[in-house]
């Protein structure tokens, strides 16, 4: 399988590369952002939704810095694992994602934008010839969606990495910019529940970083997913718990989930009533619980949903419990 020739362009700022995307727009042409490459490479070789021009991030030195509370999106998630100045939990759950090889290459904003996945798409361009496509790659045959059919507007597509969850129970911000301007929201308000749109970013659009607030140090955390091989694998199910306190003293409690829907996905209400009613360990059931009753999976990653949804709150359990440790 090769992947499709294309024009790469490398611009050095962000200034050029909101020109060169501006440029490319006016003239009527589609293009992708690229920047570790390794999820849009792996779909380009399958000839899934292939661009003739792409723009590299990987020259941009601006999206490169890294600090306690500054992420930029072209930070490798190697250098966040292995910064001490970074949060534990983002170093923990960083160091989930597939491989040190992977992650040397692998982004922070790569990682964030990631595309969804589902067994019916991320095939090669013969097998999925065979199934006569589906909606969210039709090759204009205007293709059903093959996991819930007869509804044809909307993807239903997995949300499998592993930063975003984590990144939501330390309440970050991600900040957008467009050759229309700048923006930045709650990272849990940056996703869209749909599989083919994933997110707000509008054409054009790019994550340049991520922010955390000044008391994300005094939050604790942990990080749990479900794959079926320890290293390589993506999410199956993914739980990030933050705290505030301890044990039976919690002052505050987060939690958020991945891998699961179209989204990752922040359990606000969850996490406020389990903390309202906060009774130690005997507590811990009922959030999972809560969690479970939550989240609704589809059939097309590679645990069935049932199993999925069965191991949130073993997920939940085993992420909550440094909270006890003495
Ligand atoms: C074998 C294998 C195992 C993997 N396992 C995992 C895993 O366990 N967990 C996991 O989370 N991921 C996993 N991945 C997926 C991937 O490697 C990571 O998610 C990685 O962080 C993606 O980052 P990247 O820089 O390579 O993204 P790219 O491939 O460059 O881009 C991914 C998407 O994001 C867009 N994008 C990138 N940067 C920006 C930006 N700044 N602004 C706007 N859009 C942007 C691109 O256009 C593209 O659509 C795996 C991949 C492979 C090949
Ligand atoms: S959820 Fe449906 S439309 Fe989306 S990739 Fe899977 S089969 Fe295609």
């Amino acid at each position: 399988m090769r992947v499709p020739p294309f024009t790469l362009h490398t611009p050095t700022s962000i200034e050029e590369a909101m020109d060169t995307a501006g440029t490319l727009q006016a003239d009527g042409k589609e293009f992708d952002w690229i920047a570790g490459g390794t999820d849009l490479l792996p779909n380009y070789k399958w000839h899934l939704n292939t661009q003739n021009d792409v723009i590299s991030l990987a020259s941009i030195k601006e999206m490169k810095t890294l600090t306690a509370t500054h992420i930029g999106a072209m930070v490798k998630l190697h250098d966040l694992v292995e910064d001490t100045n970074s949060h534990p939990l983002l170093r923990q759950t960083a160091g989930s994602v597939a491989s040190v090889l992977i992650r040397r290459q692998a982004t922070v904003g790569g990682n964030i934008c990631l595309d969804t996945r589902c067994f019916w798409f991320n095939q090669s361009e013969e097998w999925r010839r065979s199934i006569e496509w589906c909606h969210k790659c039709d090759c204009d045959t205007g293709a059903d969606c093959r996991v819930i059919p007869n509804q044809n507007t909307l993807c239903v597509a997995t949300y499998q990495a592993d930063l975003a969850p984590a990144l939501m129970c330390l309440d970050a911000s991600i900040h957008l910019i467009s050759p229309a301007g700048q923006r930045s929201m709650p990272l849990n308000e940056f996703f869209e529940l749909d599989g083919m749109k994933r997110n707000v970013l509008v054409d054009g659009e790019i994550v340049s970083h991520l922010t955390l607030p000044d008391d994300a140090a005094d939050w604790d955390g942990k990080y749990e997913k479900l794959c079926l091989r320890e290293s390589w694998d993506f999410p199956e199910a993914g739980v990030a718990v933050s705290w505030k306190g301890a044990g039976n003293e919690l002052q505050g409690l987060r939690i958020a989930t991945t891998g699961c829907e179209s989204i990752p996905v922040f359990h606000q209400e969850q996490a406020e009533d389990a903390l309202e009613n906060w009774q130690g360990k005997d507590s811990i059931k009922a959030l999972g619980q809560a969690i479970r009753k939550e989240v609704k999976p589809v059939n097309n990653t590679y645990f069935p949903p049932a199993y999925r949804r069965k191991m949130l709150p073993v997920l939940v359990k085993r992420a909550i419990s440094p909270l006890f440790e003495e």
